[in-house]
């Protein structure tokens, strides 16, 4: 049997594992947009989180395993359509993850100087499609983060880092030289709900405040009445109440915290020029309500961390208001609401944008029985154009070439060979022509 599966993060590396270990094993065409895989551990994960990035060794070994092979720089949509996969494969496991943002819907958020966290952080890593972004944060004083999840918490850690703390890192050098180059002195991180509701975990919240270069502050009022929910809004609970109660140290830069506040409109002529924030209360079910009392809070920029969004695909069922690809348990939905014949998602498409790293890979094992319990069913259609070389000539009739796993091996070669000299993990090709030209001579042109 032979499986696409469509995306390279962790939710499209755990369910080729499944795959190729199932009995008898089944072959499996990783396909990615990018040249490289991965997803959002190269591309997401803060870039001062060398350990968890680390968890692409585990990657590499499912990638060298008999049966596998990527086909990066190929998209579904613009060089293979979902009719392709479904005629050259035996089935086909969509695992694109969560490709855009959820908007606020508020007055203001398109002015320049407001961007998505989604950018800043596929800026910072490197990835090709956002190396042009310019955030000005040379004219940036103070910066407001709305959102209070993990991907808030990274923006603002690695906007408040010091030279000494990025320099070791496989951040950008444009975006090194740009953080260290900014105007930065305060950064407010925004919550809609109190500290009990916050949806950052304990270890990162503690690690704001081991940062050499920022005080971290709290205002004790804010936490005053906070009851804990659960385990990690304890623990929050009590770092937060430590960083209320601590002395600024008088460091460069200042990260306040600040609860129960949802900006109603961002302000300025021509960019940013502040945030209007509403106070809120909870209700019973904690949910935050306006009260009528309203703050405006200056600033030069604002990144909406609200949460990532999935990107619909041609073709492919598509639910608008979860941002989700329908599906029961993995299986795709049709619009009748019975599953597609050898269609899955798996990842961040099919449960939405939430969940570490380790998530995903119960999400794809779940997904992964049901295709082999499917096929073991005779419930997948006979594909007798299911050939190995198929799709590569097919991907060469288009003109499409195609980076195998060897030409993603010479660009890590490259990175790794760049960070070595310099002590850090790698230094990244991050435009899509250094990408391509490292991978030219071991990648493969189908012929
Ligand atoms: P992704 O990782 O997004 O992978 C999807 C892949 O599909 C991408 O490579 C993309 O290029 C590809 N793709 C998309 N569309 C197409 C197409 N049309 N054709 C071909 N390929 C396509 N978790 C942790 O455990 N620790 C952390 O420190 C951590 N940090 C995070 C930081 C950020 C900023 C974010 C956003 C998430 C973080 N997470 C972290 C969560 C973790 O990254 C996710 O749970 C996980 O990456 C989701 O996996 P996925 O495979 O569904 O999606
Ligand atoms: P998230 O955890 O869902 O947090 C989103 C935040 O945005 C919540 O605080 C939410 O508040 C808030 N929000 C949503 N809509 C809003 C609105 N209209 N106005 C104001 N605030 C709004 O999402 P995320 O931070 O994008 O992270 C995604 C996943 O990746 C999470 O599971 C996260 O744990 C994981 N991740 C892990 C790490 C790590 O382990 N180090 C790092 C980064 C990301 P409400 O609660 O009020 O809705």
């Amino acid at each position: 049997m032979r499986v696409a599966v469509v995306g390279s993060g962790p939710a499209g590396f755990y369910a080729a594992a499944a795959l190729l270990g199932a009995d008898p094993p089944v072959e499996v065409d990783m396909i990615e947009r990018l040249p490289t895989p991965w997803g959002l551990v190269r591309l997401g994960v803060a870039p001062d989180h060398p350990k968890i990035k680390s968890v692409s060794r585990a990657f590499e070994r499912i990638a060298e395993q008999p049966g596998f092979r990527f086909l990066g720089d190929v998209e579904v949509g613009r060089d293979l359509h979902h009719a392709d996969l479904v005629r050259l494969y035996d089935a086909v496991v969509y695992s694109v993850g969560a490709q855009t943002d959820r908007r606020m819907e508020i007055p203001g958020e398109d002015l320049p100087g407001s961007w998505a966290a989604t950018e800043l952080v596929a800026w910072y890593n490197g990835h090709p499609d956002y190396q042009e972004l310019d955030f000005e944060l040379e004219r940036a004083r103070r910066v407001v983060v709305v959102g209070a999840g993990n991907v808030a918490l990274d923006v603002v850690r690695m906007l408040a880092l010091t030279p000494e703390e990025l320099g070791p890192t496989d951040t950008t050098d444009a975006a090194i030289a740009a953080i260290c180059g900014a105007g930065i002195e305060e950064i407010v991180m925004v919550a809609r709900r109190g500290p009990a509701q916050a949806a950052f975990t304990t270890p990162e919240l503690a690690e704001l405040g081991e940062l050499a270069g920022a005080d971290v502050l709290v205002d004790p009022a804010e936490l005053a009445g906070a009851e804990p929910k659960d385990t990690n809004s304890e623990r929050n609970l009590e770092v937060l109440r430590g960083y209320a109660a601590r002395e600024p140290e008088g460091k460069p830069k200042r990260i306040l915290l600040r609860f129960f506040r949802s900006p109603v409109a961002i302000l300025g002529e021509e960019q940013v020029e502040g945030v209007e924030l509403v106070r809120n209360e909870l209700d019973e079910n904690e949910r935050a309500v306006p009260t009528g009392e309203r703050e405006t809070l200056d600033c030069e920029l604002v990144f909406r961390s609200v949460g990532y969004r999935g990107v619909a695909l041609a073709e492919v069922p598509f639910d608008e208001r979860s941002g989700t690809i329908p599906n029961d348990r993995g299986r795709v939905l049709g619009p009748e609401g019975k599953p597609l014949p050898g269609v899955y998602c798996a990842g961040w498409i099919k449960r939405g944008p939430s969940g570490v790293i380790g998530t995903n890979k119960k999400d794809a094992t779940e997904t992964v029985e049901l295709l082999l319990e499917d096929a073991a069913a005779g419930r997948l259609a006979a594909k007798p154009e299911a050939t190995a070389d198929a799709v590569l000539d097919l991907l060469a009739e288009r003109g499409a070439t195609v980076v195998m796993y060897a030409g993603w091996t010479a660009i890590d070669e490259a990175e790794r060979g760049a960070g070595e000299k310099l002590g850090r993990p790698r230094v990244k090709l991050c435009t899509w022509d250094e990408l391509r030209t490292a991978a030219e001579g071991a990648s493969t042109t189908p012929a």
